[in-house]
């Protein structure tokens, strides 16, 4: 039988199922007798103990598998645990209501399961994933049950489960499980990134699993494509066994490559930077030979540090660990880029009626110069190595930059009086996602250390298309004609003042773009680190000079599927296209 989900760990698992069952104890209200508080409310205090001392066991047993950015998760494990907060909310109800610790507890962390679930925000939707994990072990501990298998019977395990929290999964480093697959969840869990750290195939997202599963009997997992089979037959064991060598033969190779860099057949080099979200991707990007980072985005920062606004130490800190391990290469690190319906964060304002058009990214950085600056001063005190530039995201208006200068100035000005290092001539740039910033381009030009173009954003702008909104997806076109000649009229403005111009939207990773970006004038392409082998290898197959040909070609085209037709035929016969 063959199931199909969202494909979150790349690679195939061809193993044994085994169904990971939750089996809870119901949660009963008991009334106690008065004497009964004091012992009840320790007990639920030596269970939240126990917890902490599962996590921090958990995070030892992890440490080498897992870098620091994701033990991290186990940290902001504890914390929860420790939270005076919940602690207190589930003590008064045990003494005001007389009511026993299980029941206490599991109506105390509910409510902010409750109120996370609540945010419509993927951000906080899965700390409540994080929540529910503890919620589990705690009660584990309450009621003396252990309701998941912990010692793994047998070999080459491939877990079937309803959900899996990321503490299980971090656990799998030292059993025998090479894959798994889970009814629920979604790619930018935790749980999705920690297998990818761990390299297990997984697919998330199953609909239909928990209901077909069978345990102990033969299932693949296949991360690249999404699809799950079970009890799949003698062929399909010898074809996925097959491709999952072959997977991983391609991989050796690529990785092999990874060194060379990405110069066009006429000679002209393409720099293919990479996009980090979470500072646990910088080895993946060096692995992939990404030349730098050209896009930090520093929003995740902020919500790790949340509700507490990061201070200038925990800027330089994070922006340290990009920028060293990267050094001398480029790293490029956005200034808050929060609002817009993107990241919910407290500091936002939430009764915006239309928040993508809203006090967003900088708009709202310019609201609060103090939170700015000190942003700001963290990056200039990265910078000191010579490595780091800076970018500003959603940049309108050349007012709105020159404030930002204005105040950066103020900034450095203030470390000099400390007499605190920084680079002098860090270079500033700033993102073109704005329709306006694209077609006024020339008035920036003179003013920016280099371009970088958010198609993400620029084509949600430009083509009236909500870029989280599945019913326009359709309408989501790179390729049409009027995103091309933004791309073009910015290029176009920094060639005339010898200004660098970079992508770093979503469509520098899509190989089918590369020969547009590059012959519209794009001189590096920043992506997700998964993506730059790729397009390292498409650029070494292409000639500048045809890219060119065929950039003029598709800017003359009234629409994007003319384009797509005009790129196909190009990839296809090459010059003869053209
Ligand atoms: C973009 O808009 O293309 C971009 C890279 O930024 P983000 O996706 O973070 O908005
Ligand atoms: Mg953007």
């Amino acid at each position: 039988m063959r199931l199909k989900g969202i494909p979150v760990s790349p690679g195939i698992s061809v193993g044994n199922a085994q169904i990971v069952l939750v089996k809870e104890t119901p949660v009963i209200r008991i009334i106690l007798p008065e004497e009964s508080v004091e012992a009840e409310t320790a007990r639920l205090r030596a269970a939240l103990e126990a917890t902490i001392r599962d996590v921090e066991a958990l995070k030892e047993q992890a440490r080498g598998k897992l870098s620091e950015d994701f033990l991290s998760i186990f940290d902001a494990h504890v914390i929860i645990l420790k939270d005076p907060a919940l602690f207190n909310h589930a003590a008064g109800q045990i003494k005001n209501e007389r009511v026993n610790a299980e029941f206490a507890f599991q109506s105390a962390i509910h409510s902010t399961i409750m109120g996370l679930l609540a945010t419509d925000d993927p951000y906080f939707q899965e700390r409540a994933t994080d929540m529910e994990d503890l919620r589990r072990r705690t009660l584990e501990h309450l009621l003396g049950t252990d309701s998941l298998e912990r010692t793994w019977k047998g070999e080459n395990l491939v877990l079937l489960a309803d959900t899996l929290t990321p503490s299980e999964t971090g656990a799998f480093h030292n059993a025998p499980i090479v894959g798994f697959a889970t009814e629920h969840g979604a790619r930018t869990s935790h749980t999705a990134i920690i297998a990818r750290s761990l390299e297990i195939p997984a697919v998330v997202g199953v609909k239909g699993l928990m209901e077909a599963a069978v345990s102990e009997r033969p299932v693949i997992v296949d991360g690249l494509t999404g699809s799950v089979i079970l009890n799949p037959t003698k062929e399909e064991i010898t074809e996925y066994r097959q491709r999952a060598e072959a997977y991983k033969e391609q991989r050796r190779q690529i990785l092999a490559h990874a060194r060379v860099e990405a110069r066009t057949i006429d000679g002209h080099r393409i720099l293919v930077a990479a996009n980090v979200d979470l500072t646990d991707e910088v080895q993946s990007a060096i692995q992939v030979g990404a030349n730098g980072v050209g896009l930090y985005r520093s929003e995740f920062l902020f919500l790790d540090c949340a509700p507490d606004l990061p201070t200038e130490e925990q800027h330089l800190a994070y922006y340290n660990r990009i920028a060293e391990p990267f050094y001398p290469h480029r790293v490029v690190i956005r200034t808050l880029d929060l609002g817009g319906e993107k990241y919910f964060h407290n500091v936002l304002d939430r009764s915006e009626r239309n928040p993508v058009l809203g006090v967003r990214a900088v708009r709202f950085c310019l609201k609060h110069p103090e939170m700015f600056k000190t942003q700001l001063r963290g990056l200039l005190r990265a910078s000191a190595r010579k490595n780091v530039a800076i970018l500003i995201p959603l940049i309108t208006t050349v007012e709105e930059f020159h404030e930002v200068l204005g105040l950066l100035d103020t900034c450095k000005a203030e470390l000099r009086a400390k007499g605190i290092p920084f680079d002098e001539g860090v270079p500033v740039g700033i993102m073109v996602e704005v329709p306006s910033t694209a077609l006024t381009a020339e008035a920036f030009a003179p003013l920016v250390d280099f371009f970088s173009i958010g198609t993400n954003d620029l084509i949600q702008y430009l083509l009236a298309i909500d870029r989280n909104n599945d019913s326009v997806a359709h309408l989501y076109d790179p390729m049409h004609p009027a995103v091309l000649k933004c791309i073009a009229a910015v290029c176009e403005a920094a060639q005339k003042a010898g200004k660098p111009v970079a992508v770093c939207g979503e469509v520098a990773a899509d190989p089918r773009m590369t020969a547009l970006l590059l012959g519209l004038g794009v001189g590096s392409l920043s992506m997700t680190p998964s993506s730059i082998l790729d397009v390292k290898a498409r650029v070494r197959n292409l000639a500048l000079k045809s890219c060119q040909k065929l950039a003029k070609k598709a800017l003359l085209s009234p629409s994007g599927k003319g384009v797509a037709a005009l790129v196909d035929a190009f990839l296809e016969k090459g010059d003869r296209a053209i």
